[in-house]
């Protein structure tokens, strides 16, 4: 990841429905997956739906 602050936001987009939900660095810090507020999905965050991610 990028040197980015903990309250920087980050668009995860949901694999289903293609809702971009935002949240914050430091919430993915401690979460490896996010509820879509849109569809229900739940969307994994380690995964390729997490853009800008380009740490190992
Ligand atoms: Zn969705």
């Amino acid at each position: 990841m990028t040197n980015k602050p903990d309250h920087f936001e980050i668009d995860v987009k949901c694999p289903r429905c293609h809702h971009q939900a935002k949240t914050r660095v430091g919430w993915i810090r401690t979460h490896t997956q996010m509820e879509c507020e849109s569809c229900g999905e739940i969307i994994d965050i380690e995964s390729r739906n997490f853009r800008s991610r380009d740490e190992p």
